[in-house]
C-alpha cells in the first residue's frame, strides 16, 4: 500500500499554515473548485472555505454544482458557473480532488493548490496538503481557517461540519477519530444547529424510494456471499444522492460491496469494503481510486453485462490477495 501513500502528512502543520500565510497575503482573485459528483465533502469543503475567505474581504468565486440534497446548504447566487480557463493572476483552490481528471468547473492550470485527503492523489499543484489520515478535507479546512485566524462563524462551520458528517458516515466509520469528533464539537460550538443539519442532510426526493425499491431487486451475492452487488435498472433514475452503496454494504458476511452505474461514458463503481479488504486496490486495478474502505472507478465505454465479469474479477484477486479464498 505504500504506493498509494494512505499515511498521515508529514509537516502537515507546517504546510497548512504556509497555505494560510499564502492565502491572506493574496490580492488577486481566487477561485475554489472541487470534484465531479460533489458529496458533503466536497460542497462543504469548498463553501466552509470560500465564506471565510470572503469574511477576509478576498475575491473568492466558488464554482460548482451543489446538488439537490445539499443545496439547503447554500445561498443563491454563491456559486458561479465552470470556466474554460484560469484568469491570468488568480489562484486555483481544488478541494477534496483525488486527481486533476476529476476536477470539476475550472481546468487546472496556473496558481493551483491542492488540498486533499484521497491516498491516491498524485500531490498535483504548486502546493498541496494531501493527508489520507485525515477523515475528509473538511478536517483539512476546519483547520486551515483557524490557521486564517478569521473569527468563525455558523455559517463557516455549517458547511464544513457536513464534510465531516458525511465523510464518517455520520460519525461511524473507521476514520470517526478523537480529532474529528473533538473537531465536530468546536464547530457545534460555533453555532452549527446540529439536530437541524443531520434531519436535513438525510431528506430525499420522493421517486428515491420507488427506485430504491428497484436496485435492491438486483441485488446480487458473489464468492459465498463475501461481494454484494447491485445495480441502477435501466430506466430508473434518481436525482443526485443515491448512496445504495451504503445500504447494500451491510449485507451480513460480506467484506466488499459494488454498486453499478451505466452513464453515457461508462460505468461507474462505487466500492466499499471492511476486513483488511481494500476498496482502493479494486478501483486501482479498475482504473479509479479513491480511500482504502471507501472508493470508485469508471469502466469507460462498457455496459452493465460487459462491467460486471470485470468487477468480479477484480474483487476476486483482492479476496485471493487477503486469503478470504
Ligand atoms: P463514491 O463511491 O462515493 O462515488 O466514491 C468513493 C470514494 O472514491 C470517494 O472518495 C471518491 O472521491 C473516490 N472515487 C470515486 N470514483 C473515483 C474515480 O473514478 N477515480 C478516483 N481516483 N477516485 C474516485
Ligand atoms: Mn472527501
Amino acid at each position: 500500500m505504500d504506493a498509494l501513500h494512505n499515511g498521515p502528512e508529514p509537516r502537515y502543520w507546517e504546510k497548512v499554515r504556509t497555505v494560510a500565510d499564502t492565502l491572506r497575503e493574496l490580492e488577486g482573485p481566487i477561485i475554489i473548485v472541487s470534484h465531479v459528483d460533489p458529496d458533503g465533502d466536497a460542497i462543504g469543503s469548498s463553501l466552509g472555505l470560500a465564506r471565510a475567505l470572503k469574511a477576509m474581504d478576498k475575491k473568492v468565486t466558488w464554482i460548482a454544482d451543489p446538488p439537490r440534497f445539499l443545496r439547503f446548504l447554500v445561498k443563491e447566487d454563491e456559486y458561479s458557473e465552470p470556466i474554460a480557463h484560469v484568469p491570468e493572476g488568480a489562484t486555483l483552490v481544488v478541494l477534496d480532488a483525488a486527481e486533476p481528471g476529476r476536477v470539476a468547473g475550472a481546468p487546472v492550470e496556473g496558481f493551483v493548490i491542492n488540498i486533499d485527503h484521497h491516498g491516491t492523489n498524485p500531490r498535483f499543484g504548486y502546493l498541496s496538503v494531501v493527508d489520507p489520515s485525515k477523515a475528509a478535507t473538511a478536517q483539512i479546512v476546519k483547520d486551515l481557517i483557524d490557521a486564517l485566524g478569521v473569527g468563525w462563524t455558523a455559517e463557516m462551520a455549517t458547511p464544513v461540519l457536513t464534510g465531516l458528517i458525511t465523510d464518517t458516515g455520520n460519525f461511524r466509520f473507521a476514520n470517526t477519530t478523537p480529532e474529528v469528533l473533538h473537531t465536530a464539537a468546536e464547530l457545534v460550538g460555533h453555532g452549527v444547529k446540529l439536530a437541524e443539519l443531520t434531519d436535513r442532510l438525510q431528506w430525499r426526493p420522493v421517486g428515491y424510494f420507488k427506485a430504491m425499491g428497484a436496485v435492491l431487486s438486483t441485488v446480487g451475492f458473489h464468492f459465498g456471499g463475501l461481494l454484494v452487488t447491485a445495480h441502477m435498472p435501466r430506466g430508473v433514475s434518481v436525482e443526485d444522492s443515491d448512496d445504495f452503496v451504503g445500504i447494500i454494504r451491510y449485507a451480513e458476511g460480506s467484506q466488499m460491496a459494488v454498486f453499478l452505474r451505466e452513464r453515457e461514458e461508462g460505468v461507474k463503481l462505487s466500492i466499499r469494503s471492511r476486513g483488511g479488504v481494500s476498496a482502493q486496490a479494486v478501483a486501482v486495478k479498475l482504473g479509479g481510486g479513491g480511500h482504502v474502505p471507501a472508493a470508485g472507478a469508471t469502466l469507460r465505454g462498457l455496459t452493465l453485462e460487459e462491467a460486471y465479469p470485470k468487477v468480479l474479477a477484480a474483487v476476486e484477486e483482492e479476496l485471493r490477495r487477503v486469503g478470504y479464498i
